[in-house]
């Protein structure tokens, strides 16, 4: 853990520490901390309830933690009444990155300080820092990998097809931008073929990241284009989506299992990485990211200010703070190395290896 920087050596852009909504002047030790989560539809939102919880009581401070169930309008009364319980600091996964604008000013005004946690907050000024893993460095992981692991099957060209996540979420265009950087190239140069003909975001987004969602359309895409045609590689924007793929694939009789990448190393894809099926995701561990974010809640608390950011990133009105880890792809030829320090990953791992 790094220690707060002196106000001398923070960035520019640190704006936390002089635009008052954090105060240099601290707050009390034992101060309610909000935690606004989107939803508990993966397995990383479930974890960060839980390890929010835990990490914030170890650190002495008293969590007060909603989730919003998809629903923007749920999460904005959740920060409201947050701010009105007078949270000191809040922490939001936004449902919609957008739609916070004005509660968001509502807490900068009371002195409470707001940090992005795993998603972008956009088109505010309220927001005093970011803690992700690189969303385009995400995507781009997710394209390396759906590339390496088709071009470990033989020679191309290959057919493949493209998902996206939840057009709400800030992520979800920045993975598939990420993706498709790496992607566009090889579609170009026709060592891949998107038979669908489906390459936009807008086309391939899954509402709601509702894995359902995915698995429909994926059931039409194999019933409109793939009659006589075997498919071989798909772009998932999650471990929930991969797996709504793989389940629709077999049910349609397809006798190869195509590469399918995927994001979180949630329990039930780790099982199918084991087994030989899902071909890989990307580890974001959880319990780092939350540690990172109750570090700079306890720099905010001391009345240090914020460290030195590792980069900035437009949000539409200001550029924001972002603290960033770094992304892991797994498959299963190094799991159980990624997971050496995760003990229920690995043995989860090592139990299923076909
Ligand atoms: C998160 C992913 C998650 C997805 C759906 C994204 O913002 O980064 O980890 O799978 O939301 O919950």
């Amino acid at each position: 853990t790094s220690a707060p920087a002196a106000p001398t050596t923070q960035a520019s852009g640190s704006q936390a520490a002089t635009d008052g909504a954090s105060g240099s002047e601290g707050f009390a030790a034992d101060a309610t901390i909000g935690v606004a989560l989107p939803w508990l539809g993966t397995q990383n939102w479930k974890e960060a309830e839980t390890m929010f919880d835990a990490q914030l009581r170890e650190a002495g401070f008293t969590p007060l933690i909603q989730t919003a169930d998809q629903k923007v309008p749920q999460q904005q009364q959740q920060i409201e009444a947050m701010i009105e319980q007078g949270a000191k600091v809040i922490v939001v996964g936004p449902v919609d990155g957008t739609q916070l604008g004005s509660v968001l000013s509502k807490a900068s005004d009371a002195g409470v300080a707001v940090i992005g946690y795993d998603r972008l907050i956009e088109n505010t000024e309220a927001v005093d820092a970011v803690v992700q893993f690189g969303s385009i460095r995400t995507g781009e992981l997710q394209g390396e990998s759906l590339l390496e692991g088709l071009e470990a099957t033989g020679p191309g060209p290959y057919n493949i097809e493209l998902f996206g996540g939840g057009p709400a979420d800030p992520n979800a265009p920045n993975f598939f931008e990420g993706a498709m950087s790496v992607l566009q190239p090889k579609i170009d140069d026709g060592t891949l073929v998107v038979v669908s003909g489906q390459t936009d975001f807008t086309q391939v987004a899954t509402p709601d990241w509702d894995n359902a969602k995915a698995q429909a359309r994926m059931d039409s895409l194999l019933s409109g284009f793939y009659a006589d045609k075997e498919i071989h590689g798909v772009l998932s924007p999650n471990d929930g989506i991969a797996r709504a793929i793989l389940t629709s694939v077999k049910q349609a009789g397809q006798t190869t299992i195509p590469v399918v990448d995927g994001l979180d190393a949630e329990n039930e894809s780790i099982v199918s990485i084991a087994k030989g099926e899902q071909y890989s995701t990307v580890a974001k561990p959880t319990d780092a990211l939350v540690a990172k974010t109750v570090e700079l809640i306890q720099a905010l608390q001391s009345g240090s200010g914020l460290p030195a950011a590792d980069a900035q990133e437009p949000n539409g009105a200001k550029d924001v703070d972002i603290y960033q880890l770094d992304p892991v792809v797994v498959t299963k030829d190094n799991a159980a190395e990624v997971f050496a320090d995760d003990a229920d990953r690995l043995k989860l791992f090592e139990d299923n290896l076909a």
